[in-house]
């Protein structure tokens, strides 16, 4: 099989690790991919955001198998091309992508399918009807841009003057783009937030072992939001009373809603859910694998993930292939100086053999480039240093063990990944 993954970044290298260890692959490229992964994937140049573009490089490199990372490329109606084509890919089509690509599509599916999720106070085209919505909610109030914002287009308001002032960078001054023409304002949820992820065919579906990330750049959760600073995944994250209720009201009332709807759903479905005192509801769809959980969630798969996303795309899913190591898994990431503000590229990055020669770790690059024979940094997020083990606390030893082998200059990380399995309270991380 020659695979083809759409991505460049710590999601995309997970993904080619494990898919370069099942014995059906024969080739695999990765465009844009990134310098620091090139040994194992063959990094080809290409514009994620053009369907057409992707749809001619698969083509050309004769690619069975296409997954694809990131959300731009499906919600820019990827699939669509490729299944015209009649080439095997991994994703929802552009219609089904909506429940990424539009916060508003999406609460309005949550609550015809009478799924559990926040309320929602309203959905407004205009500044002036968002304004005089604040009037009538209860703080703290969340607002949310429909569209797609690289992150920036949720915001939780305490107070008034806040919301007012979200309204007016988004709505009146464009300062999120088109993502931001409408609002939604809707009620702010309290508890421990879970990611929960599958994999569907569009009948069948099978659920990955649960994560939780940081979102927040520092220690403790403070400083600012982030593509994500570090998740783990641990049996003990999810217990089986509460995995039968998320099954029960939000996972099967989605697909079997999406169906009623006539949205035929392939790909992974990423439901981010809040656990709150009345149960688990959910914040947010994404049409992907999220970007750090992935590394966690590949740490402990212990199946043939290309055969299983073949099955995927073929629409022939077989659930019970996949299965995953007991235990537990943690990804921390290693970050730019200044990150998520602005930083420096072109640092080299020491230490990497020495890391990788540690058991059970991988270190993942998300934001790396060759030159010569140094690895130097380019990017953000730079490392997600990765380690599976038999409990929670042993694969966090293992992970920051491995990162004590690493240095670059400005280099910060947290150093509290998963602390808070074991201290209930830190809600909303
Ligand atoms: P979203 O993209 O909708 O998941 O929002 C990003 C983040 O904002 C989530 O991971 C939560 O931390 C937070 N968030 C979103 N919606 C709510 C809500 N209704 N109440 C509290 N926090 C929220």
């Amino acid at each position: 099989m020659k695979v083809l993954v759409i991505g460049g970044g710590g999601r995309e290298h997970a993904l080619v690790w494990k898919l370069c260890q099942s014995p059906l692959v024969e080739k695999i490229w990765c465009a844009p991919g990134n310098g620091g992964f090139a040994g194992e994937a063959d990094c080809v140049a290409a514009d994620v955001a053009n369907p057409v573009g992707l749809v001619a490089l698969a083509e050309r490199l004769g690619a069975d198998l296409t997954v694809v990372g990131p959300e731009l490329p499906l919600v820019n109606g990827v699939v669509d091309e490729f299944t015209k084509k009649k080439l095997a890919i991994v994703g929802p089509n552009k219609i089904a992508a909506q429940l990424e690509g539009s916060k508003i599509f999406t609460k309005e599916f949550l609550q015809r399918h009478s799924i559990p999720t926040a309320a929602m106070y309203g959905a407004f085209d205009s500044p002036g009807d968002a304004y005089a919505a604040l009037c009538a909610v209860d703080w703290p109030v969340v607002l949310k841009a429909d569209g797609l914002c690289a992150g920036k287009g949720v915001f939780l308001a305490l107070e008034p003057d806040l919301a007012t002032d979200f309204i007016e960078r988004v709505m009146e001054k464009n300062e999120l783009g088109e993502g931001g023409k409408r609002v939604m304002l809707e009620e702010a949820l309290e508890g421990d937030e879970l990611s929960f992820i599958l994999l569907t065919d569009g009948e069948r579906y099978a659920t990955f072992v649960p994560t939780r990330d940081h979102k927040r750049a520092l220690d403790n959760n403070l400083g600012l939001n982030t593509g994500g600073m570090g998740a783990y995944s641990s049996d003990e994250l999810l217990p089986e009373e509460l995995r039968k209720t998320i099954i029960e009201t939000i996972v099967e009332p989605t697909l079997k809603g999406l169906t009623k709807d006539g949205i035929h759903y392939q790909g992974f479905l990423y439901v981010g859910l809040m656990l709150t005192k009345t149960g688990p509801k959910v914040l947010e769809f994404n049409c992907r694998l999220g970007d750090p959980e992935t590394q966690a969630i590949v740490a402990r798969m212990d199946f043939d993930l290309a055969e299983v996303l073949a099955d995927a795309a073929a629409g022939n899913l077989k659930p019970e292939k996949l299965k995953w190591k007991r235990g537990a898994s943690a990804c921390v990431v290693l970050a730019s100086g200044g990150y998520p503000g602005k930083f420096e590229n072109g640092y080299e990055i020491q230490g990497l053999t020495e890391a990788e020669k540690l058991p059970d770790v991988k270190v993942l690059h998300a934001g790396t480039k060759r030159e010569g024979s140094s690895v130097v940094t380019n990017g953000g997020r730079v490392l997600g240093v990765t380690a599976a083990a038999e409990n929670l606390p042993a694969a966090l030893q293992k992970a920051y063990a491995a990162i004590d082998k690493i240095h670059f200059d400005g280099m910060h990380y947290r150093t509290d990944i998963g602390r808070h399995a074991q201290q209930r309270k830190a809600a909303g991380d």
